[in-house]
């Protein structure tokens, strides 16, 4: 099946390309939602699983499969749990830039998404980190998101939904290559529940989440495309999911012909990649007299 396959394109001989990622939002989604939910134990203690319990077993479940992945960190997540970062960077996995406090860039002015980008690249510093790429945080960037990424010398974003390829976007500060995810390769609509906030009200089988995501790879080895998997180690990190996470992956990897790659090795390959499409963002604007104003 690879064999007629560009070696030189971003999937480098591949029929599909898989990147793992884990979002290692903890806390923050919640308090996002409301600085009252602190006070709430049972909720914070629900997110905290991940960055305890969750990514030391998938860093052991990665080790035994032996594949590479992408951990997107927030900055207060990175501030109230050093040891994890640490553990994560000592893995020898790409840590990138997931927002400071995860509030979305859509509710921020532009200002203020710059100053929370910012204190985000700062709180990875601390460990030595310099991220290559940038997730917003729920994936809701505004338009101006790529200009910040490119500014600041980060290599690409992944929160756009409008392919499933990676693409390049340009910028007046630079190229940035786009890694697009989808709300069906995430984890949290298949898992996520709290009664409050309501974050998600269905707890799926991972058996059936196993089965939808390898039906996605094998479709999507047909058609050439990029298997972005986002996961939460609060959600993930869980023992029955994770065993599905790593059947997901075996699966791939018996099939001969996907390939794992990091976020940033992605990216690297996209920006060489001259057959991607490339250009500016599009932004959408609606007119006052087609539309109401809510
Ligand atoms: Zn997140």
């Amino acid at each position: 099946m690879t064999s007629d396959l560009d070696q030189s394109g971003w999937r480098q001989g591949a029929a599909c390309v898989a990147a793992l990622t884990f979002d290692v939002d903890a806390e923050s989604p919640i308090l996002a939602a409301g600085r009252r939910y602190a006070d709430n134990a049972m909720a914070m203690t629900h997110q905290a699983f991940g960055p305890k319990v969750g990514v030391p077993r998938i860093l052991q479940m990665l080790k035994d499969v032996q594949q590479p992945a992408t951990f997107f960190i927030p900055g207060v997540t990175a501030e109230r749990y050093p040891r994890m970062v640490e553990q994560v960077l000592e893995s020898g996995h790409e840590i990138a830039h997931h927002s400071h406090t995860h509030r979305t860039a859509v509710s921020m002015t532009f200002d203020d998404e710059r100053a929370d980008f910012d204190r985000a690249l700062s709180a990875l510093g601390r460990f030595g980190i310099s991220p290559k790429g940038h997730r917003a945080a729920l994936w809701e960037p505004s338009w101006q998101t790529p200009l910040l990424v490119a500014e600041y010398g980060l290599k690409y974003d992944s929160s756009l939904m409008d392919a499933d390829v990676p693409y390049l976007i340009e910028t007046p500060a630079g190229t940035v290559a786009e890694l697009p995810p989808h709300w069906s390769l995430d984890d949290w609509e298949q898992y996520a529940f709290l009664p409050e906030p309501k974050i998600g009200e269905v707890i799926q089988s991972p058996l059936v989440v196993a089965d939808m995501w390898i039906h996605e790879i094998d479709a999507m080895r047909r058609h050439g495309a990029l298997f972005m998997l986002t996961c939460h180690p609060f959600l993930t990190g869980r023992a029955g999911r994770l065993e599905s996470l790593r059947t997901v992956i075996e699966t791939a990897l018996e099939r001969g012909d996907v390939r794992f790659s990091t976020c940033e090795a992605l990216a690297e390959a996209a920006l060489g990649d001259a057959a991607l499409i490339a250009g500016p963002l599009n932004p959408v604007t609606a007119s006052a007299e087609l539309y109401p104003d809510y």
